[in-house]
This record gives structure tokens, C-alpha cells and sequence, in this order.
């Protein structure tokens, strides 16, 4: 049975098997995006951003600490601030409301949403593997900053739109550390 690894900072699609190896063409392209796709991720980039705004803000302000044995976990993935972490849990991830951004990240298929120390996610309790994948997205930001991260995030997924991105797979890397994950979906 094919199963979702619905973690994401922002959306996934749905095959399991190895991702293709990214090419070095494509990681020039994302580190130096080109005319064309710069103009898409400045058009883009700030309708993400309040969308992710407002998803953190709603996670910090609903969500929950973590937990000593949590807050541990989140150390262990390299988070600088397990205390300001907050974990929301909602039945079902709310879609973009921007069409264009609805497309790229189908987030209500997935099981998880990191938008910065805010973590949103659909099960309770919250998977091990689930936790350690989106700390390691809250470590992500820590290190790159929230919009740069963002426009990181937005250039890998519109450079590699049938792949599994480098962040995803940063993560899913570190998160295993902690605890392993039961697929990877891209
Ligand atoms: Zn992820």
C-alpha cells in the first residue's frame, strides 16, 4: 500500500519509491535561480508568506509546549529553542487559500506543517518520527531565517515539482536519527 509521508514544511505528493538522484544543474539553478524562476518566487513568495504567518500565529497561539521528553527530541535534531516551540493538532491541515500556492502545497494531505516554532500536525498523539521530522524543520528555520527559508523552500519545490526537495530530505535524514519514519512520499 502506497503511503503519504504527509510531513512537509508545506506540501508533498504521493509516491513512495526512491526519489531521483537531483542534478547538478538543478542545484545550480536553485542556488542561483534564473530570471524566469526568480520572477515566479517573487511573485509567490509574500501570499506564502502570510499564509505561513498566519499558520504560526494560530499554532503559538493554540498549540501546546512540549514535553521535557519532547523538548529533548527537539535538541537532538539541533533546534536551539525547544522552549518556544508550540504544537497545534487539527483534524485536517486548511488548503492554501491562493490557488496558485493550493497547487504547488497540497497540504491537506498532509500529516504535519512547520510554519516556525509554530508545529501543526493531524494525529494525536503525535508519532515520534512525525515530531523529530518537523523539529528538523523548526531547526531549518532557526538557521536560514523564516523568509529565506521560505524562498528556499518555494525555488527547490518549483525547480524539482516531481522530486522529494533537499530540505524534505534534510529532514526526513535528521529526523530518522530520532526515529524512523514509515515511508517517504514526494
Ligand atoms: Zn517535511
Amino acid at each position: 500500500m502506497r503511503r503519504l509521508l504527509g510531513l512537509i514544511v508545506l506540501g508533498l505528493c504521493g509516491c513512495s519509491h526512491v526519489p531521483p538522484d537531483i542534478t547538478p544543474a538543478e542545484v545550480a539553478r536553485i542556488a542561483a535561480p534564473d530570471p524566469a524562476l526568480a520572477a515566479q518566487i517573487a511573485e509567490l513568495t509574500p501570499a506564502l508568506r502570510a499564509e505561513e504567518m498566519a499558520r504560526d500565529a494560530r499554532a503559538l497561539s493554540e498549540g501546546r509546549r512540549l514535553s521535557a521528553a519532547e523538548q529533548e527530541i527537539a535538541r537532538k535534531v539541533g533546534v536551539q529553542h525547544p522552549e518556544k516551540v508550540r504544537l497545534l493538532r487539527v483534524a485536517k491541515i486548511p488548503p492554501m487559500a491562493d490557488p496558485r500556492l493550493a497547487t504547488l502545497f497540497p497540504v491537506s494531505r498532509a500529516w504535519g506543517l512547520t510554519t516556525g516554532y509554530g508545529i501543526t500536525v493531524t494525529k494525536a498523539p503525535v508519532p515520534e518520527w512525525l515530531l523529530a521530522h518537523e523539529l528538523a524543520h523548526v531547526a531549518q528555520y532557526e538557521r536560514l531565517g523564516p523568509e529565506p527559508m521560505l524562498r528556499r523552500y518555494l525555488a527547490e519545490t518549483l525547480v524539482l515539482p516531481d522530486n522529494l526537495i533537499p530540505l524534505e530530505r534534510e529532514a526526513i535524514a535528521i529526523g530518522d536519527r530520532v526515529a524512523t519514519s514509515p515511508a517517504y512520499g514526494y
